[in-house]
């Protein structure tokens, strides 16, 4: 089966004094599980830098869907590398809501992505209101069909983050077997998208108000492949303790 997989995913938080923190942290410990940190931008080489050493993973939390040229503020997929990065968060509802990402968009950037020899982790999720409705296995649906349809995936890693968008930052993590119902929904589909040999090497991981006190129960389950982790991720000690329970 697929080892499990914890991403932290610190957003728009963490500077100079967090960095140091987690690298001790995780220099010092020896942790069974497969770790990923996706710290803003501007510290990725330093962090990579920093843990090259380690098994940890560093990841941006997201990249331009141009190669190069004449697109301010953007960095690319063969930058990121560069740099030092495995992986790259894609689509988080964040980038949805706020920048106004799409599957379109999204769809380009795992091909981006995928080029570079990053690892892409797509995330996916209804909002509240679209839950309410009954509306979460449509919505994920779209957002797989048309950011996947047609990657080449030949001898790549993908994996796909599950974050229904009420979860995140609220405190209310979805329940592990609602989760898992979903995950195994996730799973039919990427066989039909892909085939089962491909979809059996693409993990499914959860986020959304994961913490100690749920991270166990939530792994526990037979389709949940890890946890990407938002606010818990903040606090290294936190972050380690759930990393521990993978
Ligand atoms: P929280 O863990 O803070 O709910 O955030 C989840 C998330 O958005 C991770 O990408």
């Amino acid at each position: 089966n697929k080892s499990p997989l914890v991403v932290a995913n610190w957003k728009l938080n963490g500077g100079t004094d967090l960095i140091c923190a987690s690298v001790s942290k995780f220099l010092r410990h020896n942790f069974k599980v497969n770790i990923g940190i996706a710290p803003p931008y501007v510290y990725l080489g330093d962090m990579a830098n920093f843990l090259k050493n380690s098994s940890i993973m560093i990841g941006s939390q997201n990249i331009s869907k141009f190669e190069s040229g004449a697109f301010t503020g953007e960095t690319s997929g063969q930058m990121l590398k560069e740099v030092g990065c495995n992986f790259c968060l894609i689509g988080h509802s964040e980038r949805r809501q706020v920048f106004l990402e799409n599957n379109a968009s999204c769809q380009t950037k795992i091909a981006r992505a995928l080029e570079a020899n990053l690892m892409p982790i797509i995330c996916i999720g209804e909002n509240e209101q679209q839950y309410e409705l009954g509306l979460t296995k449509h919505i994920l649906y779209k957002q797989l069909h048309e950011s996947l349809q047609g990657q080449d995936l030949t001898g790549k890693e993908l994996c796909i983050a599950y974050e229904p968008i009420w979860a995140i930052g609220s405190g209310k993590a979805a329940s592990p077997e609602s989760v898992q119902s979903i995950h195994a929904y996730i799973y039919e589909e990427i066989c039909t998208i892909f085939d089962k040999e491909t979809a059996d090497k693409i993990r499914i991981i959860y986020g959304g108000s994961v913490n100690k006190k749920n991270a166990a129960e939530l792994l526990a389950m037979p389709n949940i492949d890890g946890l990407l982790v938002g606010g818990a991720s903040l606090d290294p000690e936190h972050f380690s303790e759930i990393c521990e329970l993978a």
